[in-house]
């Protein structure tokens, strides 16, 4: 899909990705969703025998089937709206994030953070805006084409020399 528009180039290389991954076991986080977590999310939604063998566990199938739901015949998990406003957002295996925001990063023609943050946040649960701003400074194609980029305010002319995002305000999230 990629190379339709840009002949030779990625948008996240296989470096990216497994740095990602890095980054991700060394910053954890309960807002997103390992692959067992997934998987005791379906089971606390399908399987009505399993019972809850502690106050822990019966909060946790109580908040899980509030805001989860899991479409057997399609095979996906959900995260229900809160406000009811909204579509229910697809819930994103960790190690689906880099390919999920891949994909939204290029459908979206490559914009900045923040659009991209809307995009991902409005149909996807388990991603964090930081998350997103990692992988949006290591893409290739942004990289190619400073203007994409935000700069904030107009002001002089930024060094393109480098071509590089790293002097862009990481917006008090920086774990280089
Ligand atoms: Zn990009």
């Amino acid at each position: 899909m990629t190379s339709a528009i840009f002949p030779g180039s990625v948008t996240f290389c296989a470096s990216t990705k497994l740095s990602f991954l890095q980054y991700i076991r060394e910053n954890p986080s309960n807002r997103r969703v390992s692959a067992s977590e997934r998987e005791s999310l379906i089971e606390w939604l399908t399987n009505p025998d399993k019972r809850p063998s502690s106050q822990q566990e019966f909060s946790r199938r109580h908040y899980v089937r509030k805001a989860f739901c899991w479409d057997s015949e399609t095979q996906t998990l959900t995260a229900i709206s809160k406000t009811g406003e909204g579509n229910n957002r697809a819930v994103v295996e960790e190690d689906a994030i880099a390919d999920i925001v891949e994909l939204v990063h290029e459908y979206n023609g490559h914009a900045g953070w923040d659009a991209t943050w809307k995009d991902v946040s409005t149909f996807y649960y388990g991603i964090l805006r930081s998350d997103v701003i990692f992988l949006l400074k290591k893409c290739q194609i942004c990289a190619q084409n400073p203007s994409k980029q935000p700069k904030g305010p107009a002001i002089a002319q930024p060094n393109l020399q480098t071509g590089s995002g790293e002097d862009l305000d990481p917006d008090g999230l920086e774990y280089e």
